[in-house]
Order: C-alpha cells, then structure tokens, then sequence
C-alpha cells in the first residue's frame, strides 16, 4: 500500500504559488498555530468527534463506526454547499471536508490539468508534515513521460529538518518559504514556534539552489521589520540573486482571535518597506496585488 495524504483542497490554476500557471494541492494539517492564519481550519486534523455532524443544514456530513466500534466522519461532498458552519463548530481548528488521496490517485487528478500547467505546488497547512507523500508523488511525476516536464515546488514554513529537506531535494525544483519575523521571541509570538530551523531551512535550500521565493511577512505593530530592516536587509542582499523577496501585507480576512483586532498593512505601509528595503539594496522585491 502506498502513501496516502489527507488534502483540504486542490486549486486546479494558481499564478501565485510558484513560476506560471499551476495546480496546487493544499495538505491538511500544520505545526505552526499563527495568530495571523488565513486558514484556521486547516490546522489540525480531525479526530471525528462528531461535533460538526449535527449543524450541517446540507445534511453533508454523517459518522460511521469501522468494526472496532471507532467513528470516522464522512463529507459528501455532492450535497455540500459550502457554507462552511462545519468550520465554526469545530473545537479543534480542522475541517471535516478533507479527502484521501494515494498517489496514482494523485496522478490522475494531476493528469486532467496536465496540458494547462507548468507545474504542481504542494502547500498547507503545512506540506511537508506529509512528506513521505511529497516524495513519492514527486518521484512518480518525474518518472512519468507524459508528467516529467512538471515542475515540483513546496510551499513551507521552514519547520522542516536537514534531513527532511534532503530526502525530497532531488524531486524538488524549487521552494517558496515564509520569514514570519526576524527575531526569535516574535517569530514565537505569532506562530508559537521559534524560527532556528527556519533559517536553516532558507540556508540550506539557497545553497542547493532551491529557493525560488521567501516571503516576509508585515504586521503593522507587530513585526519587527521596522526595527530590524538593516539586519533584515543585510541577510536578504546575501541570498542568491535569483531568489524573490515576496512581502505579505497582513490582512483580516479569515483570521480569527486576538489577530482580528491587530491593525491591517496598507499600501502605502508595504510601498513605504519596499522604499526601505530598496535603498538597503534589496532586489527582486514582489508586493502584494490587493491589499483586501
Ligand atoms: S460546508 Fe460544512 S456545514 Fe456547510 S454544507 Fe458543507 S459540510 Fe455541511
Ligand atoms: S471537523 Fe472538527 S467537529 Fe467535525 S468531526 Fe472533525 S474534529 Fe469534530
């Protein structure tokens, strides 16, 4: 039996989450808990307690026991109308419509956008929580005549190990990591985490020539960018050139909590960084298209 893969979402066209037009498959599932998550929901996996079952209106959702007398819940995903009450009810941060996917079943879902891509991106959640299934779905993409000429990005936090990164390099063709902040105390303020392996991650992945972005982001108020923009610049120059900076401007949408009440990054704040960052001699600099 091979690796199987709890997905949230597939996004068959992305122009966002890598070079040229993508599919990208979001994993459920993340070892990050970010005050500021767009996706709450995809944060922890659900245990089945039963909880959502009852308030869906569609009627979508319903427990089964296996033999063993243990429930699982069920998402039809026909009489779904996504009105999302599920995600409001749940005590955890997950989702009851996620799928399974094993790898050729990935593959033949890969296959229906195949002439429309250039390649495939694995997101979250966190994407490489579910590794094992990277690599191999990355193997069989590139032993495959027909999916070989598909780039294989990853969308991470940076939490991965050494040794993690290592055993995915040769599959992997590029990938996109969050600087979430530059010191450790408020990386750990806002995602829970510290950002040691995050670093190591970016260093690690610049050396090998496998960083194609890094995306940092911007909290008015809360970031440390604005008092550390000379380090934060220092350490960018010194990536390759060929990597983009990408800068997130912090948006309420979907956020729940505290981060609701944080102020929210305006144009004019971001183009103000940029400048900032731009005179530091930072290139290759991407701003955010919308500012919702
Ligand atoms: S989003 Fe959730 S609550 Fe709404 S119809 Fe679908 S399964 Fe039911
Ligand atoms: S999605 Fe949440 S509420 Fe629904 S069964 Fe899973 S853990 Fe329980």
């Amino acid at each position: 039996m091979g690796r199987v893969a709890t997905v949230n979402q597939i996004i068959p066209f992305s122009c966002v989450d890598g070079p040229g037009s993508r599919l990208v498959i979001f994993l459920q599932g993340c070892n990050f808990n970010c005050k500021n998550c767009h996706n709450p929901y995809t944060i922890d996996m659900c245990d089945s307690c039963g909880d959502c079952v009852a308030t869906c209106p569609a009627s979508a959702l319903s427990l089964t026991h296996n033999e063993q007398g243990k429930a699982k819940v069920v998402w039809d995903s026909e009489l779904c109308t996504q009105c999302d009450i599920c995600l409001s009810t749940c005590p955890r941060q997950s989702s009851p419509k996620t799928s399974q996917y094993s790898v050729p079943q990935m593959l033949e879902r890969i296959r229906k956008q195949v002439h429309f891509i250039n390649g495939i991106t694995v997101s979250g959640g966190e994407a490489t929580l579910q590794l094992p299934f990277i690599i191999e779905l990355f193997k069989a993409i590139k032993s495959s005549a027909d999916l070989a000429h598909l780039s294989c990005m990853i969308d991470s936090n940076g939490y991965t190990s050494e040794s993690g990164w290592q055993q995915v390099m040769p599959y992997l063709d590029g990938a996109m990591i969050d600087l979430k902040s530059w010191q450790e105390h408020t990386h750990r303020y806002i995602t829970g985490r510290d950002n040691h392996r995050v670093f190591g991650s970016l260093k690690l992945l610049a050396e090998q020539n496998k960083l194609y972005e890094i995306r940092l982001l911007y909290i008015p108020k809360i970031s440390d960018i604005d008092t550390e923009v000379n380090a934060i610049a220092g350490y960018l120059t010194r990536l390759p050139a060929s990597v983009r900076v990408k800068l997130n401007a912090f948006q309420h949408h979907g956020v729940t909590g505290e981060a609701r009440q944080w102020e929210t990054c305006s144009e004019e704040q971001m183009l103000e960084l940029a400048t900032r960052l731009t005179e530091r001699g930072v290139a290759n600099l991407v701003l955010p298209n919308v500012y919702l």
